[in-house]
């Protein structure tokens, strides 16, 4: 189907492989809907959809290319999942220096979002780590792009949704560690503002910070919640077997079974059981980073409606107040967010043009589509992330309208004129090309 991770519209969608996608460019038949890489779907919303043009398949262009084990350099092709490079660099003693949550995600699609981890105060995002890339664009034009060459492409892809191009290969810097595991902390907190006292010192001490939030909590302790910091430790080992899923959704689900009840059981049991780790201890790596890639499918929990993520960043001097009032919205809809993660950005500037992270703390929701009423509060999260001069992420989003996306991204201008005319996607129709109109 090539859902994207949040399954709101799903229907089946014309794809065509690399080969034919590199055929249509050289011989201009990229039609009008025109082409967009599709990676692994692990994006939430619209922005890895083409309806209309074709999705171009890049998960069969897997191949690692080379690798230097004294400088940590790899050349990939881009469809190559990050799962693949941890397992193929674990031996020679590297790690990537920036990972999402989920290491199922393709090389091209971590460059194209830009995608961020919990060490973003120490490593900024993927594309501070990315040496250079080939770009396929319109006429079978294949561009060489680094920070030297063909730069204003090299700024517009890292981060441009796929709209500069198909990434064909390209060349990224790992991270040396003393080993895959991670040394883990574990710090209960009973509200935002304990967070936010302790949230400065973390990321200063610590490779790795993030916070869980329990908004289902009862009795005045919604906003209660665990930071979890880390540093990969000098006892662990590089073993990077993946370890079989616990659960796995390989089905449709008629409803939703994600409710308040079964969802406030399993926090209340997660912050008593999590929380009791307050030592430092040995964590797996795949635990730590990837809690959530043992649960295969477990977006299919939300039943045929799907899922809305919303994630904003809101810059450092009004976050004590917003993100406090974005919290109090979803309770005053009656819609609290199941899994709430607050982490803080640091400084480090992406070479990306339309890079999501800035200075500031980043929330991230997600709801069960329950329709207009879920709609209409995330339209009100953007209006307070939007007032607090914020942004909220493209690359989870589904239904932003054009005036939050340019109140978010005003330079979006500068990646309409590096955008290949022959590559566009649902999101930026419904975005940029409206507000280019
Ligand atoms: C459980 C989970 C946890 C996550 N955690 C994080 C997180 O911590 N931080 C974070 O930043 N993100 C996170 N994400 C989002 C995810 O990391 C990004 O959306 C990622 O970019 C998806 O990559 P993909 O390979 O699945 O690409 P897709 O979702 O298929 O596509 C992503 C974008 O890349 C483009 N693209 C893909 N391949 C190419 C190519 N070869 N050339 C040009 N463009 C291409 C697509 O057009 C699209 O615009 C998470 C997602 C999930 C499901």
């Amino acid at each position: 189907m090539f859902d994207s991770f949040g399954r709101i519209e799903r229907r089946p969608r014309r794809t065509v492989s690399f080969s034919e996608a590199e055929r249509m460019l050289r011989d201009g038949r990229a039609g009008a809907g025109g082409l967009l890489g599709f990676g692994n779907g692990r994006s939430y919303g619209d922005s890895c959809h083409n309806d209309g043009g074709a999705l171009v398949e890049m998960r069969p262009e897997a191949r690692i290319l080379g690798f230097d084990p004294a400088s940590g350099i790899l050349d990939a092709e881009a469809g190559v999942l990050l799962a693949d490079i941890i397992a193929f660099a674990a031996p020679h003693g590297f790690f990537l220096p920036v990972t999402p949550g989920t290491r199922f995600v393709t090389l091209g699609g971590a460059i194209a979002n830009d995608v961020h981890g919990k060490n973003h105060h120490r490593r900024g995002t993927f594309g501070c780590h990315v040496v250079s890339f080939e770009l396929l664009r319109s006429n079978g034009a294949v561009f060489s792009c680094s920070p030297l060459k063909n730069e204003a492409l090299f700024a517009a892809t890292i981060g441009g949704m796929g709209l500069t191009g198909l990434i064909v290969t390209a060349r990224i810097r790992l991270m040396r560690v003393p080993s895959l595991d991670v040394e883990e902390r574990v710090t209960r907190f009973a509200d935002l503002d304990q967070f936010f006292a302790l949230a400065e010192k973390a990321d200063a001490d610590n490779e790795y910070a993030v916070a869980w939030i329990d908004q289902l909590a009862e009795g005045g302790r919604a906003g209660r919640g665990l930071l979890l910091t880390g540093n990969h430790a000098g006892n662990g080992n590089f073993d990077a077997s993946p370890r079989p899923a616990w659960l796995g959704v390989s089905f449709e689900l008629p409803f939703s079974v994600l409710n308040r009840p079964s969802l406030k059981l399993f926090n209340a049991a997660y912050h008593h059981l999590k929380g009791r780790e307050a030592g430092p201890h040995l964590s797996g790596y795949e635990p730590f980073f990837y809690p959530l890639d043992s649960l295969r499918g477990w977006n299919r929990l939300y039943g045929p409606a799907g899922l809305y993520q919303h994630q904003s960043v809101i810059p450092e001097p009004q976050a004590r107040e917003t993100i406090p009032a974005m919290l109090e919205a979803t309770r005053r809809a009656g819609q609290v967010s199941f899994l709430t993660v607050l982490k803080r950005f640091g400084t480090i500037r992406s070479p990306g043009l339309l890079s999501f992270p800035q200075p500031g703390y980043t929330l991230t929701l997600d709801f069960p589509n329950r329709g207009e009423k879920t709609l209409e509060l995330l339209s009100e999260l953007d209006r307070l992330t939007v007032e607090a001069q914020g942004r909220v992420n493209p690359y989870k989003d589904q239904r932003m309208s054009a005036a939050t996306f340019a109140a978010s991204f005003p330079q979006w201008k500068m990646l309409e004129e590096q955008r290949d005319p022959a590559f566009s996607s649902n999101f930026w129709r419904r975005t940029a090309q409206v507000l280019a109109a």
